[in-house]
């Protein structure tokens, strides 16, 4: 990738250069809807909380310090008796596999954990770990709100589901109680570990364990062992994320509903050696397939699970939405990064559309050949070269995008998608046109969805009917600018595109999220802007997907093989059918 050319400004006031890894979430789509959507959509399970163990283990510490240590004269107290059971449990689980932390990801404090093991000690002086600290920020603090949520704490009030961690001590300690099901699943992590020797030597006063029996604590307790045959939290655990038990209220509902979605494409991708990944979950939901190359797998949704994929696909018009949004940003820092302190118009950025190198490089990125200008078409007569039906946006031609333009076509949303991400085009004129073809197919093969209970679903997950950006909004921001965007050239909607959704957005955004806008990378001086730091790297993801994989591998329904293909394991089967059987009621017609 070409290197972005340093301009430093001179005046004062701009003296800090932002660096470009400052800047995550430059226009909001992440935090104020990305975010939110996914926590309705996988509540409780976190991109910060991907290990079903911990679920079990952080009530078991409590329940252990509750019996074991409190009232002692040498008791911690009940956050720091957590945070050394922790401390025990990363090194248990690196001394059981050797020197190596658990498969499936790294438990919180492994890097010091495994300079510990490697110096070649035979025992843990946990006093001293404590005073050390292997980490500051323990798994406690990522999955305590998850854990309050999931009712395994007395708790009335729910817990912020962020993906964030809790900074410093946020939890009212000492006053916590397990909750009957947390006590429940305290014990049931208890009965595999309770006669062990670590147990209880960190309870004791001298808080010192052989390597020895930290390997074998990590053997019944480590985070992967979780998976194996005879755990007695596993089931429990398995029936709370999937709301057999427990659960209050319809968020768990939908999250069992995502889980079960997770399972039954792990199903259909398995049995034709599909690998499911966050990718593929995507494609599947949102095209009703999965290509690569020659080869498409069709997914058939079952019936029970529509309403789900549905909402999962709603998930995703954002997402491609906002990568049109911030490939724009992207593009447009470069292209002023280039021009330092004479910055441009935007008049000045949006006439590059008429460049014939334009019309040239998108004839042969969309195999297609375009007559005239590409500022002067409009989304319609752009899309007709890719098979979309000629006419007014109406339902049937929203859904002609579905059938002309699938997945990894040239005119497609995942196409686009890795074109923008690759910043190929960052410093060219075509980089502008690309996220503006992205925008108008997505946002045309969602128009007919606009008025249907989804689209509803969609539209509420805004609470700021101004700054936050979903389709919806976007689809009424510019029928109310143009009438029919449709039909208007890009020039005219590239240009309030980029005022309204990026650069007056971004002003807004940084505005909002520091009180100072230091993290703003725009500066607009009457119809100048002026780029003062880069951006490159485009967010907007669907981290906890990958984190309910994980758990359903924890949790030994799913497995990956030798290949590397994710299948169901016997139980995940027989699970999955059983399951299903029961979420008839939600069928949809
Ligand atoms: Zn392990």
């Amino acid at each position: 990738m070409a290197k972005k050319p340093q301009a430093f400004p001179i005046l004062l006031r701009w003296s800090d250069h932002v660096p470009a890894s400052d800047v995550q979430d430059p226009l909001g789509l992440r935090l104020r809807s990305s975010t939110r959507l996914a926590s309705r959509l996988l509540y409780c399970i976190t991109s910060i909380t991907p290990r079903a163990r911990y679920f079990s283990f952080i009530p078991w510490c409590v329940f252990d310090h509750q019996q074991h240590e409190k009232g002692k004269p040498h008791a911690l107290g009940l956050r720091d008796g957590v945070i050394i059971r922790e401390h025990a449990l990363t090194l248990a689980c690196i001394a059981h596999h050797k020197g190596e932390p658990c498969s499936g990801g790294t438990l919180v404090g492994t890097r010091d954990a495994k300079k510990w093991f490697a110096i070649g000690e035979k025992e843990a002086d946990f006093k001293k770990i404590m005073r050390k600290k292997f980490s500051k920020n323990p798994a406690l603090n990522a999955y305590m709100n998850s854990i309050v949520n999931l009712g395994l704490f007395v708790s009335d009030v729910e817990r912020p589901d962020t993906d964030e961690e809790a900074v410093g001590e946020v939890f009212t300690f000492d006053d916590i109680e397990l909750s009957t099901l947390g006590i429940e699943l305290a014990k049931r992590f208890d009965q595999k570990i309770a006669g062990l020797k670590t147990t209880k030597q960190i309870a004791s006063k001298d808080r010192r364990c052989s390597l020895d029996d930290l390997a074998e604590f990590g053997k019944h307790g480590g985070l992967c062992e979780l998976s194996n045959k005879g755990s007695a939290d596993r089931e429990l655990l398995r029936d709370i994320f999937f709301a057999i038990v427990g659960s209050k209220g319809e968020s768990h509902g939908v999250r069992r509903q995502s889980l079960l979605l997770t399972l039954d494409l792990c199903r259909q991708f398995s049995a034709e050696d599909w690998v499911l990944n966050e990718p593929g979950f995507a494609s599947a939901v949102y095209f009703g397939e999965v290509t690569n190359g020659d080869t498409r797998l069709v997914v058939v949704i079952p019936p029970q699970l529509l309403d789900i994929a549905t909402r999962w696909r709603m998930f995703y018009f954002h997402h491609f939405m906002s990568v049109a949004f911030e490939g724009l940003f992207s593009w447009l820092v470069s292209q002023l990064g280039n021009l330092g302190l004479a910055g441009a118009t935007v008049d000045s950025l949006v006439a590059k559309l008429d460049e014939p190198a334009v019309r040239k490089n998108l004839t042969e990125i969309m195999s297609v050949a375009l007559k005239g200008s590409f500022g002067n078409l409009t989304p319609s007569t752009l899309l007709v070269n890719s098979g979309v039906k000629n006419g007014d946006l109406d339902e049937a031609v929203s859904k002609s995008v579905d059938t002309a333009v699938t997945s990894q076509t040239p005119f497609a949303e995942d196409t686009l998608e890795d074109l923008i991400r690759s910043n190929e085009h960052l410093y060219s004129s075509t980089g502008l046109a690309l996220p503006m073809i992205l925008l108008s197919v997505t946002l045309a093969r969602y128009s007919q969805w606009e008025s249907t209970n989804f689209g509803k679903w969609l539209a509420n997950s805004a609470n700021d009917a101004y700054l936050d950006l979903v389709p919806p909004l976007v689809t009424t921001g510019l029928a109310r600018r143009f009438g029919d965007w449709w039909k208007t050239s890009f020039k005219e909607l590239t240009r309030f595109v980029l005022s309204r959704y990026v650069i007056q957005q971004h002003q807004s955004m940084s505005y909002e999220k520091t009180s100072t806008g230091e993290r703003c990378l725009l500066q607009v001086d009457g119809p100048k802007i002026v780029s003062t730091g880069g951006f490159d790297k485009i967010g907007m993801g669907n981290p906890r997907l990958s984190r309910a994989i994980q758990i359903l591998t924890d949790l030994g329904l799913i497995k990956e093989d030798e290949d590397k293909v994710i299948r169901l394991t016997p139980e995940g089967e027989a699970f999955l059918e059983g399951e299903m059987k029961k979420e008839a009621k939600h069928e949809v017609s």
